[in-house]
């Protein structure tokens, strides 16, 4: 990676990943891009354009002009989102995710595309899912998300294109809200624990999911990216995750820091229904031996250092 452009680098993942990857390449030589323009650090630390995904002539010519030679393409709708309004998650999803594609074989570019554990589904073992198994998702993010990752592998074996992905579990972060996830309430949980002592649950106790700290998911990401491609047998797209919790797990890991903390339930059905789609915990051997994932941060870690940021950052009750 050198010249490294950045789709949906606003959202929750990209806010922090375009900060990572202009500390290490350098703030110039990445080219951040968003549909919409908001004040916040990417936009003020380097180059910006506006790009909809959607327009693949625009994508090309920002890839070609800024002379990139590797896309990270983040702009998605998200699986509650998308849930709600199904054609046009097909659309940008799978539109921009062509548009990434065909930029990327245009410019010679490698392309990270993120998958997810909602290209899983009820036929999917649910333990220690593996690697390489039954991929029937019954939600349109999940489809979209399995035919992601099989035009990734398309554009590899029939033009050479380097594209490489993770199925990223939810991704818990203090930095910008997430986007309209199943998983979001493994954040807003951290936010209420600080300005309320009291949280109410739209997933139900007992339902497991896969998470991760979004410093591993960012170290993923640049390591997935620089790994030597011959030794990647799955390119698209790895198993990643760091723990398998309920939100119980999460309520008891923040009274060992705040004992007054409370957790009831409202349980969103659409959300719920989504969640119980999903493994309840997956195997990630394969990033481990293929370009060696190794997360650092335990549920305990991840509180302490959320809770921690989190009073900086909003104020504690
Ligand atoms: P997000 O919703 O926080 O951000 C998406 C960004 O894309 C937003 O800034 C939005 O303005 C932008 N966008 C929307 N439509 C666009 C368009 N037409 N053109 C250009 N930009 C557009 O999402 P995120 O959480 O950062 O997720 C990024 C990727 O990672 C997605 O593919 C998502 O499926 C995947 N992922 C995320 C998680 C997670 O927990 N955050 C987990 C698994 C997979």
């Amino acid at each position: 990676m050198d010249k490294i452009l950045v789709t949906g680098a606003l959202g929750q993942i990209g806010s922090e990943l375009t900060m990572k990857l202009r500390e290490i390449y350098g703030a110039d030589h990445v080219l951040a891009t968003d549909i919409r323009q908001i004040e916040s650090d990417v936009v003020q630390s380097g180059p910006f354009e506006i790009l909809d995904v959607t327009d693949g002539k625009r994508m090309h010519e920002l890839a070609k002009n800024f002379k990139a030679d590797t896309i990270i393409h983040l702009a998605a709708l998200l699986s509650a989102t998308a849930e709600r309004n199904p054609l046009f998650a097909w659309n940008l999803n799978m539109g921009g995710l062509l548009n990434a594609l065909e930029a990327a074989k245009e410019t010679q570019s490698q392309l990270f595309v993120p998958s997810s554990i909602g290209a899983f589904g009820p036929s999917t073992p649910k333990d220690q899912t593996p690697q390489v198994t039954i991929q029937r998702p019954t939600t349109m993010y999940g489809v979209n998300k399995v035919a992601g990752e099989l035009l990734c592998d398309y554009y590899f074996c029939k033009y050479g294109v380097d594209a490489r992905g993770l199925r990223f579990p939810g991704l818990i972060s203090y930095v910008t809200p997430p986007g309209g996830g199943t998983t979001d309430y493994a954040v807003d949980i951290y936010y209420q624990a600080v300005k309320t002592r009291s949280y109410t649950s739209f997933i139900d106790k007992g339902t497991f999911m896969d998470m991760m700290y979004m410093p591993d998911a960012l170290q993923a990401v640049v390591q997935l990216m620089e790994a030597d491609s011959d030794a990647l047998h799955h390119r698209n797209a790895y198993n990643v995750t760091a723990m398998s919790v309920d939100p119980e797990m999460i309520g008891a890991a923040i009274r060992t820091l705040l004992p007054d903390f409370k957790l009831d339930y409202k349980v969103d059905p659409i959300r719920q229904a989504i969640a119980e789609s999903w493994p309840n915990s997956i195997d990630a051997t394969a990033a481990a031996e293929e370009w060696g994932f190794t997360p650092i941060y335990t549920l305990e870690k991840m509180t302490q250092d959320m809770l921690q940021k989190l009073k900086q950052k909003v104020g504690s009750k």
